[in-house]
């Protein structure tokens, strides 16, 4: 049967309106779980950071007044009232004319306003010479001034990063609400396809999608779960199709999604449940048997066997619905302006995806290199391509020099 293909913005479309992704919800993770989770709730400040006065520098803890006048050759006097020690309270009070021995991190005392550096005195038989006037405040962080009580210092739906984790600690907290990852349920198939570890015997190669696929959903803030691999029988892909959809909330599948005689996924998932199949090959290159379904409220992404036309369909299709569902709002993929390295031809009446390599001239501008797609079989393709550029349905090529827009697949450090 003949069957005109949709362009890839006509099935965008129509996933949005059979599928709208929503948060599955919100758990607590302690800290130490809590990297790269999305804030579910702002977070109010329950104290004083610091909790007290501190300082901030090892010397003597004084009242600034008293240092005024003090001069490198004529130094002004103290006597020497107490010391004052990091992790305890202090009952030293400094008074007019006396000042307390104080380390870095210690609280200030009760009458004392600034911290003289031990480097700028002498101490002489009790006596304290201070070659150097502190203003008030000087030397010392004062209580609530890095945070202070009742402040809002992270909000809903910011990405806990190792700062932001950081002042939850000096809040004293231990336990965050975040936003659940989204399940995502991956399913390799095909009689040739074997788990990494195993021999491989003669005609098989080994599982590539899985792995790559799971660290995609996880780069995108989904939970990745293994279905394994599944031979092309219609009994064991309709068996795993159905566990998948009971326990994921989105399910991806590899392989078995073109038109040969062992291709059955698109006629099982029409099966299932309600509305079935609504999207059946997309007029890209690569990754034109991409096969969507919604089954019952979810969606199932079957993407082609081939690894370098997965990922990408992946990265079209099924990541911006997984960040939608881990709450990764307004996150925006990465991209930059490179010059064509060579002419580039696209895919007569599809649009195309062209997988380039980026290199820096001397002026700084990025060149974008084609790398060969081969069969798009080729995971070393892959492996060597930072991004790709889109040529549209209607444009025949890029010229050598054209600048183009490269989506970076992952952020590269140059
Ligand atoms: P298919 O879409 O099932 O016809 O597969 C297309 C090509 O991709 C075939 O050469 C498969 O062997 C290969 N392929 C399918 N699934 C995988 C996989 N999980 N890992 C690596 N290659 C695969
Ligand atoms: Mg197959």
């Amino acid at each position: 049967m003949f069957r005109k293909l949709l362009t890839l913005d006509e099935a965008k479309k129509i996933l949005k309106k059979k599928f709208s992704p929503k948060p599955v919800g919100t758990e607590q993770v302690s800290l130490s779980e809590a990297y790269e989770r999305i804030l579910a709730d702002n977070i109010v400040a329950p104290l004083d950071v610091p909790p007290f006065d501190r300082a901030t520098v090892d010397g003597y803890a004084v009242r600034a007044t008293d240092t005024f006048g003090a001069d490198e050759d004529k130094p002004l006097t103290l006597k020497q009232c107490g010391q004052v020690s990091v992790g305890e309270a202090t009952d030293v009070i400094v008074k007019n004319g006396t000042t307390a021995e104080i380390v870095t991190g210690a609280p200030l005392p009760k009458g004392a306003d600034a911290v003289v550096m031990l480097e700028y005195t002498v101490q002489k038989n009790g006596a304290i010479f201070i070659h150097r006037p502190v203003s008030k405040g000087e030397n010392v962080m004062k209580a609530g001034s890095d945070i202070r009580k009742d402040e809002t210092v992270l909000k809903k739906g910011q990405m806990l990063s190792s700062r932001e984790i950081g002042v939850i600690a000096a809040l004293g907290l231990t336990r965050v609400a975040v936003y659940k990852r989204p399940r995502v349920a991956i399913i390799s198939t095909g009689a040739e396809v074997v788990e990494p570890g195993k021999p491989l015997q003669a005609g098989k190669i080994y599982d590539i999608n899985a792995h790559a696929l799971s660290a995609a959903v996880l780069e995108c803030g989904g939970q990745p779960v293994s279905f394994g691999i599944v031979p092309d029988e219609k009994d064991k892909l309709k068996t795993a199709l159905k566990t998948a959809l009971n326990s994921a909330d989105v399910v991806i599948t590899s392989g078995g999604v073109s038109v040969g005689p062992k291709d059955l996924i698109p006629q099982l998932l029409d099966t299932l449940g309600e509305p079935g199949v609504i999207v059946c090959g997309i007029a890209v290159r690569p990754g034109k048997p991409t096969t969507i379904a919604v089954v019952d409220g979810k969606p199932v992404f079957s993407l082609p066997g081939h690894p370098t036309s997965s990922l990408l369909m992946f990265h079209m299709l099924v990541r911006p619905i997984i960040s939608e569902m881990a709450w990764r709002r307004g996150e925006i993929p990465s991209a930059v302006k490179a010059i064509a390295a060579t002419k580039i031809f696209s895919a007569r009446g599809r649009r195309t995806f062209i997988m380039v390599n980026l290199a820096q001239d001397e002026a700084g501008r990025f060149i974008a290199s084609p790398v060969p797609l081969g069969q798009s079989g080729a995971i070393t393709t892959l492996a060597k391509a930072d991004g790709f550029v889109e040529i549209s349905e209607k444009q025949q090529f890029v010229s050598a020099g054209d600048e183009v827009m490269v989506r970076l697949l992952k952020p590269r450090k140059f």
